[in-house]
């Protein structure tokens, strides 16, 4: 499964967000991967079209779609240098497939700021500036031999080039993740700044609600994806049944909680989708990848599925619900047979045909 990496320096409430994540983690009961590993924490994925599927079926159970984070513990100025933990920290963050930076914005003078004052955008800095710096150990250390392995025929010559020209716009202290630079020829690197980001702004209670504040915050950050939230709320949340918490989230002019935007932001950035199956057991929703096709999607549930495609029923969630059953849009015509070639959309009903 896709994980996207929190970290942030320390202090800023990792831990926090974390325990919450960790709590949500246990009613995500579709993802056994979860329970082995203690430095991962699972959010489900809020989706309200299950409720409605699950109305239209009768079905006993929802399965939503689930992202999950791994907690790398604090970096800090030098972690690029093997401060602290450092180099084990980025080997593990090398692992991620995205990374969450939480970002203090928080004011609390009994919380302790390692450099002594809340500047998120300082902070940020601090920490990109790391990820850049380990990105240029890494090509400092694969050039040569690619050098090598180019002259030998043993690579092509555009893993050259490319990191290359990666290790000049690092040197300008920009991340990769800020370029058109095709990075595929050295992919194998799992370089950090490449991979897509999302900013986390661990704020007070009444800036959740605020704004200005809020478009300023998401303009520091922008082409990426700001989430903020209070770690400290978010772990309250997490205790109280549905009605309680809608209650207390909306007492901060909220409609959403933070895990909840965090898994709907982080599951968009790493590039997934999801599509839904029904019937009176489940109503479920099954992660694929943006732009997959149908056969690659039915292997999601079954690798048989895969190997013995022939084709998938499909209805759009909103043509279901507009004819209000199966039966009804097969009837009028929105029940579409779709072959092998066919690009799942986000939200398509699916029942596939396959030999076993
Ligand atoms: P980490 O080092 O990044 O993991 O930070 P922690 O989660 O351990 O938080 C550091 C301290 O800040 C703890 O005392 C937390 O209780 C406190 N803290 C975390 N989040 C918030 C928050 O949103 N508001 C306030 N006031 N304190 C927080």
């Amino acid at each position: 499964a896709l994980t996207i990496a929190i970290v942030g320096l320390p202090n800023v409430g990792k831990s926090t967000l974390f325990n919450a994540l960790t709590k949500s983690t246990v009613l995500a009961a579709n993802y056994p991967f979860a329970t082995i590993e203690p430095n991962v924490g699972v959010v489900n994925l809020p989706d309200e079209r299950l409720g409605v599927l699950a109305g239209i079926f009768g079905s006993e159970r929802l399965l939503p779609a689930a992202v999950s984070f791994v907690d790398i513990a604090g970096i800090v100025k030098g972690a690029s240098e093997g401060e602290g933990l450092g180099n084990k920290f980025l080997a593990n963050i090398r692992e991620a497939d995205a990374i969450a930076q939480v970002v203090r914005g928080f004011s609390d003078p009994d919380v302790v700021h390692v450099d002594g004052t809340v500047n998120p955008a300082s902070d940020m800095e601090t920490i990109n500036t790391e990820l850049i710096l380990a990105d240029l150990q890494t090509l400092e250390k694969a050039i040569p031999r690619i050098e090598k392995e180019v002259k030998g025929k043993k690579a092509e010559p555009a893993a050259l080039e490319t990191a290359l020209e990666a290790q000049k716009v690092l040197n300008d202290g920009k991340p990769l993740s800020s370029t058109t630079i095709d990075l595929a020829p050295i992919k194998e690197l799992g370089l950090l700044t490449a991979k897509p980001f999302i900013y986390v702004f661990n704020v007070d209670e009444d800036v959740l609600g605020d704004a200005t504040k809020r478009t300023e915050l998401e303009a520091l950050v922008a082409p990426a994806k700001a989430v903020l939230l209070d770690a400290k709320l978010e772990s309250e949340l997490i205790d109280l049944d549905a009605a309680d918490a809608a209650e207390l989230l909306a007492s901060t002019g909220q409609d959403e909680s933070g895990l909840d935007q965090l898994a709907r932001i982080g599951f968009d950035t790493l590039g997934l989708q999801t599509y839904l199956t029904a019937g009176p057991k489940e109503a479920r929703a099954w992660t694929i990848g943006k732009g997959w096709k149908a056969p690659q999607a039915a292997g999601v549930i079954h690798t048989d599925f895969e190997r013995g495609f022939i084709k998938a029923e499909i209805i759009s969630f909103q043509d279901l619900v507009d004819t209000g059953s199966v039966a009804e849009a097969r009837a009028k015509g929105k029940a579409r047979m779709e072959g092998k070639d066919y690009v799942m959309q986000d939200g398509d009903v699916v029942e596939f045909r396959f030999n076993v």
